[in-house]
Parts: structure tokens; sequence; C-alpha cells
């Protein structure tokens, strides 16, 4: 699959504002206007609100149904905001809210507060929006609000590179993002392409403009376009209707799975993050959900550890692994203000240290690359002044990231209404009879639905339905330490080949091991050892402070799950031998095509294989996963959820065949 280039540092700038006498803001980089002088919040009701109908359309929706809106430039959130202030008041109990914003510019945290200060009637909707207004970067960026019915996913970058990686299905949409006249870039025939690929049949649309070439280029794309009387000093405005064809069609083993459960009861298997984050994902979209775990608790394996890091491995070239990174520590992080900060998470932030030549080389190239914002990169003597300790090198700063203790974040996740946790069963088989799972433990059925999760980390190949799956156990293991005065200077958490964190309930985490000899979960006294030597590596003074003997130590082994290219499993699964079966044809010939739906296990999924960066990768997944399930806009680029599917294992067993 090839690699999207990601922007460079020039290619990826925050808005640059004027604010005007009326503490309006207005952009340097277009000389326009973010809304009009006049009232922006009047003006955002009669050209996307009222030009969508979507007082009635919202208060038409069922409990389960949900209307997407399509946006060109989040700019200030004023029309997002004003859309889901409609949407609470109109929309009943159960309905749900999507709205996907393109922006090139985001704006910095401390402009969006301030004009969003504007508007205090819009303060309920603008205040959680801002608590979680942070980490955001490049690519897509999946934010949860109103109590989980109201989903927000910026796509931070230029529209015309954005909407080709975006699959969704837009019911409504806002035609914003400066005058034509002044942002032509914008307004391309490429544009108004993507809005009809990405149209619902009968979406509607709004814009402020009437400039004539883009009712032309609507209607050729395949719109039916009306100019109505515009706001303010603005005589004309235009409104459509998308009655255009639809021709977007994705290979068979990617397509969407075709189902309608009229009982919306899912199992989730496994209670670690994916098992967790899949089980909030699918409650708060109306889901029944019965989550079963062997052990007597959720999160005691490997996301059992007292902190874990919030860690970026970043690729400089724009690798869906990188890219899913990026959205998946933005997801997360905004996760994180739900919990206690201090006691189950901290942004004291993560140093990646260069700590040789190949590493330094590697970590200048990323700051070329990535958003200060992100990461920056800092020589020893900041390093150290940051961190609280003496070092062998600088590194890369990550100042939004730091620790979590992965079993609060599970908690909180399972603690959604709607989520039934079934401990201490192990799911031993699966059997589908009369269009419903049965779970079975010791031949006894111990839940039944009609759609069943595997989220249980390698154990998700136990079935007789899943015996294919390329899943690696790598053991790894933690030692804790007792901190005390001298090491309670550490200031962020410091990673080289490992990582120590500052201190949590008097201790701090030290890891981990990579241990691919044992699949048991015993701590062993040789990966204490292994871990101490790396904390020498990280930092001797830290060493000394902490003068750790090898007598005593406690820690606690588990097993990560990973597959061969490193990516996720998240998607629903096919039937192996009827896979192989029937696209035989394309181990003889690659490039063949056939129409041939897939052959799915019907209601069956999986979200696991996410190594030691769970932390990052598992809640998005879980949202990726429901969105599969839900045949929602998918919260991450086409070509990411591909290279998490599960089917690209099946394809290329048989594509190998040929070579
Ligand atoms: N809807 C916004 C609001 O509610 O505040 C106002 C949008 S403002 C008029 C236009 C926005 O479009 C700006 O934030 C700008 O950065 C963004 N924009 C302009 N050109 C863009 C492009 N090519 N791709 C993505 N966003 C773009």
């Amino acid at each position: 699959m090839p690699n999207t280039p990601m922007p460079n540092k020039d290619a990826l700038q925050h808005a640059d504002l004027d604010w005007d006498e009326n503490g309006q803001p207005q952009s340097r980089q277009y000389g326009d206007v973010y809304f009009s002088r006049l009232s922006g919040q009047e003006e955002t009701r009669h050209v996307f609100l009222a030009q969508n109908h979507l007082a009635e359309r919202f208060s038409a929706l069922l409990p389960g149904q949900r209307l997407a809106i399509g946006e060109t430039g989040f700019g200030t959130g004023l029309n997002f905001l004003c859309a889901w202030q409609l949407f609470e008041e109109q929309a009943p109990a159960g309905a749900r809210l999507h709205f996907i914003s393109v922006e090139k510019h985001p704006l910095t945290p401390q402009d969006m507060a301030r004009a969003l200060a504007l508007w205090p009637t819009l303060s309920p909707f603008a205040k959680p929006l801002l608590e979680q207004y942070s980490a955001v970067h490049p690519g897509f960026q999946h934010f949860i609000l109103g109590h989980g019915r109201v989903t927000l996913t910026l796509l931070i970058g230029d529209v015309l590179d954005s909407l080709p990686q975006l699959d969704a299905r837009i019911d409504a949409w806002f035609l914003d993002g400066f005058s034509p006249a002044k942002n032509p870039q914008m307004w391309q025939p490429e544009l108004f392409r993507q809005l009809a690929r990405l149209s619902s049949q009968g979406a509607t649309l709004g814009t402020f403009t009437s400039a004539g070439f883009v009712r032309r280029g609507l209607i050729e794309a395949g719109f039916s376009m009306q100019r109505v009387a515009g706001f303010g000093h603005k005589r004309e405005i235009l409104q459509g209707c998308f009655d255009g064809i639809q021709n977007t069609s994705y290979k068979p083993w990617y397509a969407r799975p075709e189902h309608k459960q009229a009982e919306r009861h899912a199992i989730v298997i496994g209670a670690g993050l994916a098992g967790c984050s899949t089980a909030f994902s699918l409650a708060r979209r109306g889901w029944r959900v019965t989550l079963i775990e062997r052990h007597e608790e959720i999160a005691q394996e490997a996301s059992g550890n007292p902190q874990g890091v919030l860690y970026l491995k970043l690729s400089a070239h724009g690798t869906a692994l990188s890219r899913l990174v990026v959205s998946g520590f933005g997801y997360t992080r905004r996760l994180l203000h739900n919990l206690r900060r201090g006691e189950d998470w901290q942004d004291c932030g993560v140093l990646q240290l260069g700590f040789d030549a190949k590493e330094s080389a590697r970590q200048q190239e990323l700051a070329r690359h990535f958003p200060a914002s992100l990461l920056q990169l800092i020589d020893q003597e900041t390093a150290e002044r940051r961190c609280g300790m003496r070092l062998g090198s600088g590194g890369l700063f990550f100042p939004e990231a730091g620790w979590v203790h992965p079993p609060a974040l599970c908690q909180w996740l399972a603690g959604y209404p709607g989520i039934e946790q079934l401990m201490h069963h192990q799911a031993l088989q699966l059997q589908r009879l009369d269009g419903e799972w049965q779970v079975l433990e010791h031949g006894a059925i111990i839940a039944q639905a009609p759609l069943v999760v595997l989220a249980g980390a390698a154990d998700c190949a136990h079935f007789s339905q899943t015996d294919w799956l390329p899943l690696k156990r790598i053991r790894g293991q933690i030692t804790r330490l007792p901190a005390n005065a001298a090491s309670s200077e550490l200031q962020c958490v410091v990673c080289a080949e490992g990582y120590v964190a500052p201190g949590r309930s008097g201790e701090h985490t030290l890891g981990a091991s990579f241990n691919f000899q044992r699949h048991d979960s015993e701590p062993s006294q040789e990966e204490h050892a292994s871990n101490l030597a790396m904390l020498e590596e990280i930092s001797g003074d830290l060493h000394r402070r902490l003068t750790p003997s090898l007598d005593g130590l406690e820690g606690r082994a588990s097993l990560r799950c990973t597959s061969p290219d490193y990516m996720p499993l998240v998607g629903p699964l096919a039937n192996a031998e009827a896979f192989a079966h029937v696209y035989a044809n394309l181990a003889r010939n690659a490039r063949h095509t056939p129409e041939h739906p897939c052959p799915w296990h019907q209601g069956l999924y999986i979200n696991t294989a996410h190594g030691s960066r769970g932390l990052i990768s598992a809640p998005l997944s879980g949202e990726l996963l429901a969105a599969w399930i839900d045949d929602e806009p998918l919260p991450l680029p086409r070509d990411i959820a591909e290279a998490c599917h599960p089917n690209r294992y099946l394809l290329r067993s048989l594509i190998r065949r040929t070579t």
C-alpha cells in the first residue's frame, strides 16, 4: 500500500489571527473574516442550519438513528456548536449526531477559547469542546461529546488531501471555508467531486457564497442548486440537494458487511483495553453489551500494569502505523479528561532520548516532519532541566504525552451504561445457531447474542473460526521501584530502549522487557536485571538515586499480542476456507478483482494485536470497529482501516501462492 506523505511542518500551521475592535477574529493567511461581523450566530443559523432543514430533520430522527454533517473549514467551531445546540433542542433521546469537519489551519486552544467566549449562550457546548481540544495534530482527530451522543471527527489537513481519505455518507454539508475570491485553492472541481462521492442520497448543502462557478461546479457534480436570500449584506446564498449517482465501491473483502440485527446486543470477549474500548464504543451507540472476562476483574493481563506510557513511535514517511499513532494518541488523550489527573494519568511529558547516532538522526528527521505542538527536539541541557535528572543525551520531547494507569481507563470505559460485566467466565467455544452466536465454556452456553467481538489478545485465535489468525505473543515484564525524595525529582517519563515514569502512589514503573521465549506470567529475576540495566542506560543519575538491588524486587509480567506487520487486527472476520475458495482466482492473478461478496462470519468481529501501544491504538480501534458494525463514518482514513483489516492476511496468503 503506498504511503501518504505526512505534511511537513511548513504545511501545518495554526491559524494566524488578527482580532478586530469587537474582539472578532480575522485570518491573516486569507485576509478574510471567520463569520459575519453583524452576527456570526445568526448567519450560521440562516446559511447552514436552516438551508439544511436541520431543526426538522433532527426532530424526525428516531432513537438509534443518526445524522452526519460534513463541513469544509472548522475554524472557531461556531457552526459545529450551533448545530450541536440545535440537535440537543430537537433530537429525541437515543438519536446521535456525527459532525465531520476539515481544517487546514486549526486554531490554537488559546485562540479557540478567545473566539468562543464571544458566544455566552453557547458556553454549555463550548466548554466541553475546549476541555477536549488538545492533541489536535495532522490527520483524523476524533472527539466524543454530549455524553456519547455527539461525535466530532476533525480532519486536520488540506481539504483536497483529506476528503479523499474519508469513508462516510454525509447527510448535510456546511460549505464554509473563506470566500472563493480569497481562497481559490479550496473551491476546486475536485472538492465538488468529493462532496458528491461522500453524499448520501438526498444530502443537502448550504453555503454562504453565491459565486457562479461554485453553483455550476456543484451542479456538474450532481447537486441541484438554487439561490436563496442571504444574511446581512449578502443578497444571495446557495442551497443544494444531491440527486446524483453514488459510485464509490471498495474491494469486496474490504466492503462493509451487510447485516441488520433485530436485537442490538453484542458480546465482547476479553476485558483489557481493546475489549473495554469496544464495549464502550458499542454501548454509547445504544448497544447492550455483555463483556466476558476470565479473571475476576477487568484489566488483569497486559492492560494491568500500574503505569503505561503514551509512547508515540512515529515515522517521517507517513506510514499507516505512524498516522494511526497520531490519531490514536489524540483520541486517548481526550478520553483521559474523564479520569483523575495525577492519580490515574499525568500529562507530564515524555522524553525519548536520542541515545545513539542512528536514533538521533531519526529524531532529527521526525522533528522536521511533525509540528512543535506534538514533539520538540531538545538538547541535553534542556532535557535535563525538563526531567530533573542528569542524562547522556537530549532527545525528542512530547509535551502532551505522559503516563496512564491503564486499569483506571478500562474501568471508566467498561462503566458506561449498558455494559454488563460477566467476570470469571472463559469463552472457549463459539457456535452460530439461528442468527445468534452462542459462547460456550466447558460445553455450557454462558452468553448468546447476534454479534461477538473477540478482544482477548492472542487467545482470539483459539476458536475454530479463527485458528488461522497470525497472532504472536511477546512477554513483557515491568519492575516496580519504590520512590524516594531524590527520585521524586523526576519530572517526566524518560525512554530509551525501556522507560521509567515519575512516581504514582509512591512507586516508579520501569519497563519493559521483550521476551519471545517465555509465555508464562511469572516475573523473572533475569528480566528485572535487564530492566535495571535499561534504567542505567536511561539515566545513571536516576539509577543512583533509586539504588535498586535485585533482591526483593516486585513487578509483573504479561503477554503482549502482535501481528506480523505490527498493525492491529480490527474489523469483521471472514470464513477463511470459504474466502480461499471464493477468491481462488486471486492466487492465479493478483490483479483479478472478483465481484463475489466476501464470505463473512456473520456478526463476528475482532479487535486485537495492539502490541505494547494498546493505550494509543486500542481505544480508537474500538471506535473503528463500532463504525464498521454500525455502518458509520470511519474515524480513520480508509487506507488505515484497510491496513488494520483482518482480511489483509487472508488476501496475502492467497496472493503469496502465486509467487
Ligand atoms: N466554520 C467556521 C466556524 O464555524 O468558525 C468558519 C470557517 S472559516 C470562514 C474558513 C476555515 O476554512 C478556516 O478555518 C480555514 O483555515 C479553513 N480552510 C481554508 N482553506 C482550507 C483548505 N484548503 N483545507 C482545509 N481547510 C481550509
